[in-house]
């Protein structure tokens, strides 16, 4: 506690009575976090950020200036490893191997720094403060709320999951996006089995109960639903044999396919695999109702709406804007949007101080594109609306170094209005700057966002905390290199994102992933990667210890099934 709570030892008086004699001692004079005496009278500046996900956590581990001061807001006082969450809801991994105390995080580090279990309600930058409300209940009932100001604001908030205010979702189907979703699950499960197992229950209520539908076919949905068949086909059998006969599991999808985001080679094996397994995939479906013992669909083909008994349904159909972030860019008018619009820096467009990064934001690719307009405009000093092909790849190289992410999608989509124009510059040896522009607009409409994953947010966490480090540094030289200067300049080279692949554990062992360049691999080979990269992404040697004694303890023991 003492490690946890340095700003706690002010006021603690430790007293023993030991050999007849009084002994009280009281460390007041311990310094902070290992923030160094150097900085002790330096002015600080103070940087607060909101949130304890990938993002923030991925922020504090690399910041290494010590001359910040960091208070960390969050309702959540752990880092959770997200990606492992299907697997709590069975019991192959358990909560407290994939949570990290935030204050280990930054216990080590060289700022100074200090954590609030809180959440936000209100971010007022006119007056640079949030407003936050305590987590915990007062003596009073109600709960204790406070404001904190700040230099530097750093909004990663994440995100909700998403109803698309389908009646009846809230109140009846789980949700799969916390620590506390994925063991309420985990108890279900054991209720169904366990209700199921009473001697008054029918037939039909057994099938009823032993009913679980997963509802969407993204990575999370897909996973979650592999690892129950899991459960089934290799604890449940051991353990109520007598209810192996009822089980069955449905996928419900509102599209023609499941994990729609991947290559379609992955896509077809999971179908395949699932319909071997005998998991229901209802594509093309889309829940309209649930209520405590039904879920309605409607048909997307024939418009017919399908009654189906479950016994649990978990939700999983992506990522919804939370309320307090919704408010925040109707300040800031940003209404029209679904989550908060940056620039290429992770600052919230127009606030020069505020910073938003991870699921709660996203970089407005629409102002690139403008910027790029008005790059080129510059380029043509005679105002002749023609340029040179050789200043033209000048122009683009300086382009691409300011819009990495635009390099990246051209690279990836070959986009034929671009090969068409540079096709007819090549051939004339000049370009129309209008026509660019007009093919730059083709891009606007066709780039999309960075997807919401614990991957961007980690990278976004790094790229911030790089550049609060070099900050000091960069401020001697603010106009930033020479070929920005007026349009958007800024000091820092802006957020490249580097897509390192992405795995769908499909359950039985079997994983798929897509590599960098498209390159796809399926199969028990890809799950002995799926387990070390995971293990090799656990934020600490004590989370990596836990994990895998787990994956070992599941291996020899199988899964354990009580309702605690
Ligand atoms: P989060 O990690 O959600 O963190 C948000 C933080 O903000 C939390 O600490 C929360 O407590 C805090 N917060 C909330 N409200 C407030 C408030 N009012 N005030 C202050 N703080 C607040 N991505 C991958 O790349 N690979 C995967 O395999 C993968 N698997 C996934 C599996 C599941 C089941 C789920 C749900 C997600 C998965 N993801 C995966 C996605 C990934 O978890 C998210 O993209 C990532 O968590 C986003 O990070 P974040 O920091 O933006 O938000």
């Amino acid at each position: 506690l003492y490690r946890d709570h340095p700003h706690l030892s002010k006021l603690l008086v430790v007293t023993t009575i030991s050999g007849g004699g009084i002994l009280a001692f009281s460390d007041a004079g311990q310094s902070q976090s290992g923030y160094s005496a150097a900085h002790s009278d330096a002015p600080k500046k103070k940087v607060v950020v909101l949130g304890t996900g990938w993002a923030a956590t991925s922020f504090l581990k690399n910041l290494k200036d010590p001359s910040y001061k960091v208070q960390v807001i969050s309702p959540r006082n752990y880092f959770a490893f997200t990606p492992l969450l299907p697997s709590l809801t069975n019991g192959t991994v358990e909560a407290r191997s994939i949570v990290e105390p935030i204050r280990n995080i930054f216990r080590k580090k060289k700022y100074e720094a200090e954590y609030e279990e809180a959440e936000c309600y209100k971010i007022d930058v006119q007056n640079r403060k949030v407003h936050c409300r305590s987590t915990q209940q007062t003596s009073l009932g109600g709960s204790e709320e406070f404001e904190v100001d700040y230099d530097y604001l750093v909004i990663a908030m994440g995100a909700r999951s998403n109803t698309f205010n389908t009646p009846g979702v809230v109140e009846h189907a789980h949700f799969l996006k916390e620590v506390e979703d994925a063991q309420r699950i985990r108890r279900s499960v054991i209720d169904c089995f366990e209700r199921a197992s009473l001697p008054s229950v029918s037939e039909e209520e057994k099938t009823r109960i032993l009913h679980f539908v997963v509802v969407g076919g993204g990575p999370a949905g897909v996973e979650f639903a592999g690892e129950l068949h899991d459960f089934v086909t290799e604890d449940v059998k051991r353990i109520y044999p007598h209810l192996q006969k009822y089980v069955k599991i449905t996928l419900i999808e509102a599209t023609d396919h499941i994990l729609n985001m991947f290559d379609k080679r992955i896509t077809k094996f999971a179908e395949e695999k699932f319909l071997r397994d005998g998991i229901e995939l209802k594509t093309g479906s889309m829940v309209v109702k649930l209520t405590d013992k039904g879920i309605s669909t409607k048909e997307m083909s024939t418009g017919q709406i399908v009654d189906i008994p479950f016994g649990m349904v978990v939700w999983s159909t992506g990522i919804g804007t939370r309320p307090v972030i919704m408010e925040f860019m109707k300040e800031i008018g940003q209404t029209n949007r679904r989550v908060l619009a940056t620039d290429e820096w992770l600052r919230v467009e127009g606030l020069e101080s505020v910073y938003a990064l991870g699921d709660c934001a996203t970089i407005n690719q629409r102002k690139v594109v403008e910027d790029i307009a008005a790059i080129f405009s510059k380029a043509d000093k005679n105002n002749s609306g023609t340029l040179k092909i050789g200043d033209f790849k000048e122009v683009m190289k300086d382009v691409f170094d300011r819009y990495p992410q635009l390099e990246i999608y051209l690279k990836k989509k070959q986009l034929k209005t671009f090969d068409q124009l540079l096709k007819t510059a090549e051939g004339n040896e000049e370009i129309n700057i209008e026509k660019f522009k007009a093919a730059l607009s083709e891009v606007d409409t066709q780039m999309k966002n960075l997807p919401a994953t614990a991957q961007v947010a980690a990278q976004q966490g790094a790229y911030l905390a790089d550049c609060f480090n070099r900050m000091e540094q960069c401020e001697k030289y603010p106009e930033g290199p020479l070929r920005f200067r007026g349009i958007g300049r800024h000091r820092f080279h802006p957020f490249r994102y580097r897509h390192l692949g992405q795995f769908a554990p499909l359950g039985g062992e079997q994983t798929a992933a897509q590599l960098p360049g498209d390159w796809v691999s399926i199969g028990q080979s890809t799950q002995w990667l799926w387990y070390s990269v995971y293990a090799s992404k656990l934020v600490s040697w004590r989370t990596r210890f836990l994990v895998v004694s787990d994956w070992t303890r599941r291996y020899i023991f199988g899964r354990d099934s009580s309702r605690i």
